[in-house]
Protein backbone atom coordinates (compact mmCIF):
# COMPACT_ATOMS: atom_id res chain seq x y z
CA UNK A 1 0.00 0.00 0.00
CA UNK A 2 1.42 2.83 -1.16
CA UNK A 3 0.43 6.62 1.03
CA UNK A 4 0.64 10.18 0.95
CA UNK A 5 1.07 11.40 4.38
CA UNK A 6 0.61 15.54 5.58
CA UNK A 7 1.72 17.10 8.60
CA UNK A 8 0.84 21.18 9.32
CA UNK A 9 0.10 21.06 12.91
CA UNK A 10 2.80 23.30 13.82
CA UNK A 11 5.39 24.98 11.80
CA UNK A 12 6.62 22.39 9.98
CA UNK A 13 5.20 21.80 6.24
CA UNK A 14 5.66 18.24 5.89
CA UNK A 15 5.18 16.00 3.29
CA UNK A 16 5.91 12.14 3.14
CA UNK A 17 5.41 8.82 0.60
CA UNK A 18 5.45 5.73 2.73
CA UNK A 19 5.10 2.13 1.40
CA UNK A 20 3.13 0.38 3.88
CA UNK A 21 3.29 1.49 7.61
CA UNK A 22 7.56 1.39 8.00
CA UNK A 23 8.95 2.35 4.85
CA UNK A 24 9.71 5.63 3.85
CA UNK A 25 9.97 7.10 -0.12
CA UNK A 26 10.55 10.28 0.82
CA UNK A 27 9.77 12.38 3.94
CA UNK A 28 10.13 16.45 2.49
CA UNK A 29 10.24 19.21 5.56
CA UNK A 30 10.16 22.67 5.13
CA UNK A 31 10.73 24.33 8.30
CA UNK A 32 9.49 27.71 9.21
CA UNK A 33 12.33 28.30 12.34
CA UNK A 34 13.95 31.00 10.68
CA UNK A 35 10.73 33.13 10.01
CA UNK A 36 9.26 32.34 13.77
CA UNK A 37 12.91 32.72 15.15
CA UNK A 38 13.06 36.47 15.24
CA UNK A 39 9.46 36.95 17.30
CA UNK A 40 10.78 34.39 19.87
CA UNK A 41 8.20 31.98 19.16
CA UNK A 42 5.88 30.61 16.58
CA UNK A 43 3.18 33.49 15.12
CA UNK A 44 0.36 31.07 14.07
CA UNK A 45 -1.22 33.50 11.49
CA UNK A 46 2.65 33.20 9.45
CA UNK A 47 2.16 30.05 9.91
CA UNK A 48 -1.02 29.46 8.14
CA UNK A 49 0.12 31.70 5.10
CA UNK A 50 3.49 29.80 5.20
CA UNK A 51 1.95 26.84 4.97
CA UNK A 52 -0.22 27.90 2.30
CA UNK A 53 2.34 29.04 0.61
CA UNK A 54 4.77 25.91 0.61
CA UNK A 55 1.97 23.06 1.09
CA UNK A 56 1.79 22.16 -2.77
CA UNK A 57 5.74 22.77 -3.73
CA UNK A 58 6.78 20.07 -0.66
CA UNK A 59 3.72 17.64 -1.99
CA UNK A 60 4.91 17.40 -5.83
CA UNK A 61 8.06 17.04 -4.24
CA UNK A 62 7.54 13.68 -1.57
CA UNK A 63 6.04 12.46 -5.01
CA UNK A 64 8.53 13.13 -7.14
CA UNK A 65 11.68 11.96 -4.63
CA UNK A 66 9.89 8.40 -4.15
CA UNK A 67 8.82 8.53 -8.23
CA UNK A 68 5.23 8.12 -7.60
CA UNK A 69 2.31 9.76 -9.02
CA UNK A 70 -1.22 10.73 -7.81
CA UNK A 71 -2.78 7.74 -9.46
CA UNK A 72 -0.33 5.38 -7.29
CA UNK A 73 -1.36 6.37 -4.18
CA UNK A 74 -4.01 4.25 -2.37
CA UNK A 75 -4.64 6.89 0.77
CA UNK A 76 -4.21 9.52 2.15
CA UNK A 77 -3.04 10.92 5.82
CA UNK A 78 -3.35 14.14 7.63
CA UNK A 79 -3.09 15.23 10.92
CA UNK A 80 -5.64 16.82 12.03
CA UNK A 81 -5.23 17.47 15.32
CA UNK A 82 -3.77 18.74 18.09
CA UNK A 83 -2.07 22.01 16.88
CA UNK A 84 -2.85 25.34 15.89
CA UNK A 85 -6.26 25.33 14.00
CA UNK A 86 -4.96 27.88 11.09
CA UNK A 87 -2.36 25.75 10.16
CA UNK A 88 -4.49 22.52 10.71
CA UNK A 89 -6.60 23.57 8.09
CA UNK A 90 -4.01 24.05 5.68
CA UNK A 91 -2.47 20.37 5.33
CA UNK A 92 -6.36 19.05 5.98
CA UNK A 93 -7.76 20.51 3.33
CA UNK A 94 -5.30 19.78 1.01
CA UNK A 95 -5.82 16.02 1.94
CA UNK A 96 -9.04 16.51 1.34
CA UNK A 97 -8.96 17.86 -1.73
CA UNK A 98 -6.61 15.13 -2.88
CA UNK A 99 -8.82 12.27 -1.71
CA UNK A 100 -12.19 13.83 -3.18
CA UNK A 101 -10.01 13.96 -6.33
CA UNK A 102 -8.25 10.57 -6.50
CA UNK A 103 -10.73 9.06 -4.99
CA UNK A 104 -9.33 7.53 -1.97
CA UNK A 105 -9.72 7.37 1.24
CA UNK A 106 -8.44 9.84 3.92
CA UNK A 107 -7.44 9.01 7.37
CA UNK A 108 -6.96 11.37 9.75
CA UNK A 109 -4.32 10.76 12.25
CA UNK A 110 -3.52 12.66 15.54
CA UNK A 111 -0.03 14.33 16.23
CA UNK A 112 0.84 12.54 18.85
CA UNK A 113 0.35 8.94 18.01
CA UNK A 114 2.62 10.49 14.91
CA UNK A 115 5.22 10.97 17.25
CA UNK A 116 4.56 7.37 19.34
CA UNK A 117 4.70 5.97 14.92
CA UNK A 118 8.03 7.49 14.53
CA UNK A 119 9.70 5.00 16.22
CA UNK A 120 7.77 2.41 14.12
CA UNK A 121 9.69 3.77 11.13
CA UNK A 122 13.14 3.65 12.79
CA UNK A 123 12.67 0.15 14.11
CA UNK A 124 11.59 -2.32 11.66
CA UNK A 125 10.62 -4.56 14.81
CA UNK A 126 9.21 -2.71 17.66
CA UNK A 127 5.71 -3.70 18.35
CA UNK A 128 3.68 -2.98 21.24
CA UNK A 129 3.01 -3.14 24.04
CA UNK A 130 5.82 -0.77 25.06
CA UNK A 131 5.24 2.18 27.43
CA UNK A 132 6.49 5.75 25.38
CA UNK A 133 7.45 9.19 26.98
CA UNK A 134 6.42 11.68 24.31
CA UNK A 135 8.24 15.08 24.94
CA UNK A 136 7.41 17.42 22.49
CA UNK A 137 6.68 21.30 22.45
CA UNK A 138 3.05 21.28 23.76
CA UNK A 139 3.23 17.62 25.18
CA UNK A 140 4.31 15.74 28.10
CA UNK A 141 3.04 12.38 28.05
CA UNK A 142 3.93 9.15 29.73
CA UNK A 143 1.73 6.15 27.40
CA UNK A 144 1.38 2.63 27.93
CA UNK A 145 0.93 2.13 24.39
CA UNK A 146 -1.07 -1.17 24.27
CA UNK A 147 -1.52 -1.84 20.32
CA UNK A 148 -1.45 -0.09 17.07
CA UNK A 149 -3.74 2.88 17.94
CA UNK A 150 -4.65 1.07 21.17
CA UNK A 151 -3.06 4.22 24.37
CA UNK A 152 -3.53 4.78 27.99
CA UNK A 153 -2.22 7.79 29.28
CA UNK A 154 -0.34 7.17 32.62
CA UNK A 155 0.02 10.89 33.02
CA UNK A 156 0.83 14.15 31.69
CA UNK A 157 2.39 17.38 32.58
CA UNK A 158 -0.09 19.84 35.00
CA UNK A 159 1.30 23.06 33.09
CA UNK A 160 4.23 23.59 31.07
CA UNK A 161 5.24 20.98 28.50
CA UNK A 162 9.59 19.69 28.73
CA UNK A 163 9.99 21.56 25.46
CA UNK A 164 7.48 24.46 26.59
CA UNK A 165 10.38 24.51 30.02
CA UNK A 166 13.50 24.46 27.40
CA UNK A 167 12.06 27.11 25.19
CA UNK A 168 11.58 29.43 28.07
CA UNK A 169 14.35 28.50 29.96
CA UNK A 170 16.36 29.23 26.48
CA UNK A 171 14.81 32.93 26.19
CA UNK A 172 15.45 33.76 29.88
CA UNK A 173 19.30 32.97 29.32
CA UNK A 174 18.97 35.05 25.88
CA UNK A 175 19.96 32.02 24.04
CA UNK A 176 17.09 32.21 21.15
CA UNK A 177 14.46 30.03 19.50
CA UNK A 178 14.10 26.76 19.85
CA UNK A 179 15.56 26.64 23.03
CA UNK A 180 15.68 22.85 23.38
CA UNK A 181 18.51 22.15 20.92
CA UNK A 182 21.01 25.48 22.08
CA UNK A 183 20.79 24.52 25.99
CA UNK A 184 21.40 20.92 24.67
CA UNK A 185 24.63 22.18 23.54
CA UNK A 186 25.22 24.57 26.13
CA UNK A 187 24.90 21.92 28.71
CA UNK A 188 27.61 19.97 27.71
CA UNK A 189 30.18 22.68 28.83
CA UNK A 190 28.51 22.92 32.12
CA UNK A 191 28.43 21.19 35.60
CA UNK A 192 24.67 19.49 36.20
CA UNK A 193 25.35 20.01 40.17
CA UNK A 194 26.42 23.40 39.96
CA UNK A 195 22.76 24.32 41.02
CA UNK A 196 19.95 22.51 43.07
CA UNK A 197 16.81 22.96 41.32
CA UNK A 198 13.78 21.64 42.67
CA UNK A 199 12.55 18.02 41.12
CA UNK A 200 9.00 17.84 41.02
CA UNK A 201 7.89 14.42 41.25
CA UNK A 202 4.27 14.96 42.51
CA UNK A 203 4.45 11.57 44.63
CA UNK A 204 3.46 8.32 42.90
CA UNK A 205 1.49 9.90 40.42
CA UNK A 206 2.90 10.00 37.01
CA UNK A 207 1.89 13.41 36.00
CA UNK A 208 4.63 16.09 35.85
CA UNK A 209 5.19 19.71 36.16
CA UNK A 210 7.67 21.96 34.76
CA UNK A 211 6.29 25.69 35.66
CA UNK A 212 7.77 25.44 39.26
CA UNK A 213 11.53 24.30 37.52
CA UNK A 214 11.01 27.02 35.37
CA UNK A 215 10.43 29.74 38.01
CA UNK A 216 13.21 28.43 40.28
CA UNK A 217 15.50 28.98 37.20
CA UNK A 218 14.35 32.25 36.42
CA UNK A 219 14.11 32.98 40.38
CA UNK A 220 17.91 32.52 40.12
CA UNK A 221 19.09 34.26 37.76
CA UNK A 222 17.31 37.14 39.10
CA UNK A 223 18.82 36.86 42.27
CA UNK A 224 22.12 36.71 40.64
CA UNK A 225 21.57 39.65 38.78
CA UNK A 226 20.26 41.81 41.93
CA UNK A 227 23.70 40.35 43.48
CA UNK A 228 26.02 41.53 40.67
CA UNK A 229 27.28 38.51 40.44
CA UNK A 230 28.41 36.46 37.31
CA UNK A 231 26.11 33.99 35.81
CA UNK A 232 27.44 30.44 34.35
CA UNK A 233 25.31 29.95 31.82
CA UNK A 234 26.46 26.85 30.78
CA UNK A 235 26.19 25.79 34.79
CA UNK A 236 22.24 26.95 34.48
CA UNK A 237 21.72 25.11 31.78
CA UNK A 238 22.84 21.38 32.60
CA UNK A 239 21.44 22.08 36.26
CA UNK A 240 18.11 22.68 34.54
CA UNK A 241 18.11 20.02 31.86
CA UNK A 242 19.63 17.52 34.72
CA UNK A 243 16.33 18.67 36.50
CA UNK A 244 14.10 17.72 33.73
CA UNK A 245 15.58 14.51 32.65
CA UNK A 246 15.93 13.04 35.81
CA UNK A 247 12.32 13.17 37.08
CA UNK A 248 11.39 11.90 32.96
CA UNK A 249 13.99 9.22 33.17
CA UNK A 250 12.74 7.88 36.94
CA UNK A 251 9.03 8.43 36.11
CA UNK A 252 9.72 6.21 32.47
CA UNK A 253 11.49 3.40 33.98
CA UNK A 254 9.03 3.26 36.82
CA UNK A 255 6.27 3.11 34.46
CA UNK A 256 7.91 0.37 32.50
CA UNK A 257 8.35 -2.21 35.80
CA UNK A 258 5.02 -1.56 37.47
CA UNK A 259 3.40 -2.51 34.06
CA UNK A 260 5.39 -5.70 33.07
CA UNK A 261 7.10 -4.29 30.15
CA UNK A 262 9.96 -5.18 28.35
CA UNK A 263 10.39 -2.01 25.88
CA UNK A 264 10.28 1.72 26.47
CA UNK A 265 10.45 4.55 23.47
CA UNK A 266 10.51 8.30 23.56
CA UNK A 267 8.82 10.20 20.78
CA UNK A 268 8.71 13.84 20.52
CA UNK A 269 10.86 16.75 19.48
CA UNK A 270 12.57 16.93 23.28
CA UNK A 271 13.41 12.81 22.57
CA UNK A 272 16.45 14.35 19.94
CA UNK A 273 17.81 15.57 24.01
CA UNK A 274 21.26 13.76 24.30
CA UNK A 275 21.44 14.09 27.92
CA UNK A 276 17.53 12.38 28.05
CA UNK A 277 18.76 9.48 25.52
CA UNK A 278 22.22 8.92 27.29
CA UNK A 279 20.22 8.47 30.91
CA UNK A 280 17.76 6.64 29.11
CA UNK A 281 20.47 4.24 27.48
CA UNK A 282 21.37 3.75 31.01
CA UNK A 283 18.53 3.35 33.31
CA UNK A 284 17.08 0.90 30.74
CA UNK A 285 20.18 -1.50 30.64
CA UNK A 286 20.14 -1.36 34.30
CA UNK A 287 16.48 -2.53 34.50
CA UNK A 288 16.54 -4.78 31.38
CA UNK A 289 14.51 -2.97 29.26
CA UNK A 290 14.68 -2.32 25.64
CA UNK A 291 15.08 0.77 25.23
CA UNK A 292 13.94 2.69 21.61
CA UNK A 293 14.27 6.46 20.20
CA UNK A 294 14.00 7.71 16.84
CA UNK A 295 16.49 9.50 14.76
CA UNK A 296 16.84 13.28 14.70
CA UNK A 297 14.91 14.11 11.86
CA UNK A 298 12.11 11.64 13.10
CA UNK A 299 11.75 13.48 16.60
CA UNK A 300 10.40 16.39 15.71
CA UNK A 301 7.54 17.21 13.04
CA UNK A 302 7.45 15.41 9.78
CA UNK A 303 5.14 13.64 7.71
CA UNK A 304 6.18 10.02 7.51
CA UNK A 305 5.41 9.81 11.03
CA UNK A 306 1.97 10.60 9.88
CA UNK A 307 1.85 8.19 7.66
CA UNK A 308 3.16 5.50 9.45
CA UNK A 309 0.12 6.68 12.11
CA UNK A 310 -1.89 6.52 9.19
CA UNK A 311 -1.05 3.20 7.91
CA UNK A 312 -2.19 1.63 11.06
CA UNK A 313 -5.51 3.19 11.49
CA UNK A 314 -6.22 2.58 8.06
CA UNK A 315 -5.32 -1.67 8.46
CA UNK A 316 -7.99 -1.39 11.03
CA UNK A 317 -10.21 -0.37 8.83
CA UNK A 318 -10.45 3.06 10.18
CA UNK A 319 -11.55 5.96 7.55
CA UNK A 320 -12.37 9.54 8.34
CA UNK A 321 -15.25 11.51 6.34
CA UNK A 322 -14.47 14.41 4.00
CA UNK A 323 -16.03 16.64 6.39
CA UNK A 324 -13.72 15.53 9.34
CA UNK A 325 -12.02 19.50 10.83
CA UNK A 326 -9.37 20.40 12.47
CA UNK A 327 -9.67 19.17 16.15
CA UNK A 328 -7.09 22.37 17.72
CA UNK A 329 -6.98 20.27 21.36
CA UNK A 330 -7.43 16.64 20.17
CA UNK A 331 -7.34 13.85 23.22
CA UNK A 332 -4.85 11.14 22.60
CA UNK A 333 -6.96 7.92 21.99
CA UNK A 334 -10.10 9.87 20.51
CA UNK A 335 -11.58 10.50 17.21
P1 LIG B 1 3.56 19.11 19.82
O1 LIG B 1 4.17 17.95 19.15
O2 LIG B 1 3.37 18.93 21.28
O3 LIG B 1 2.34 19.60 19.13
P2 LIG B 1 5.60 20.65 18.53
O4 LIG B 1 5.15 19.85 17.36
O5 LIG B 1 5.79 22.11 18.39
O6 LIG B 1 4.61 20.35 19.73
P3 LIG B 1 7.98 19.15 18.34
O7 LIG B 1 8.26 19.61 16.95
O8 LIG B 1 7.64 17.75 18.55
O9 LIG B 1 6.93 20.08 19.08
O10 LIG B 1 9.23 19.52 19.21
C1 LIG B 1 9.71 20.83 19.33
C2 LIG B 1 10.23 21.00 20.74
O11 LIG B 1 11.36 20.12 20.92
C3 LIG B 1 10.71 22.39 21.04
O12 LIG B 1 10.20 22.77 22.31
C4 LIG B 1 12.23 22.24 21.09
O13 LIG B 1 12.88 23.16 21.96
C5 LIG B 1 12.38 20.82 21.59
N1 LIG B 1 13.67 20.22 21.26
C6 LIG B 1 14.20 19.98 20.03
N2 LIG B 1 15.44 19.47 20.13
C7 LIG B 1 15.73 19.37 21.45
C8 LIG B 1 16.85 18.95 22.22
N3 LIG B 1 17.97 18.50 21.64
N4 LIG B 1 16.76 19.00 23.57
C9 LIG B 1 15.64 19.43 24.17
N5 LIG B 1 14.57 19.88 23.53
C10 LIG B 1 14.60 19.85 22.18
MG1 LIG C 1 8.14 22.68 15.11
FE1 LIG D 1 5.09 17.74 17.31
Amino acid sequence: LISLAIETSCDETSAAVLKNGREVLSNIIMSQIDIHKKFGGVVPEVASRNHVKDINPVIIEALEKASIGFNDLDFVSVTYGPGLVGALLIGLSSAKALAYALDIPLVGVHHIEGHIAGNYIAHKDLEPPFICLVVSGGHTHLVKVEDYGKYEILGKTRDDAAGEAYDKVARSLGLGYPGGPLIDKLAKEGDKSAIKFPRTYLDDSYDFSFSGLKSAVLNYLNSMKMKEEEINRADVAASFQEAVIEVLSNKAIRAAKEFSMTKIAIAGGVSANSALRERLTIMAKENNLEFYYPPMELCTDNAAMIGSAGYYEYIRGYKSDLNLNAKPSLRLGQK
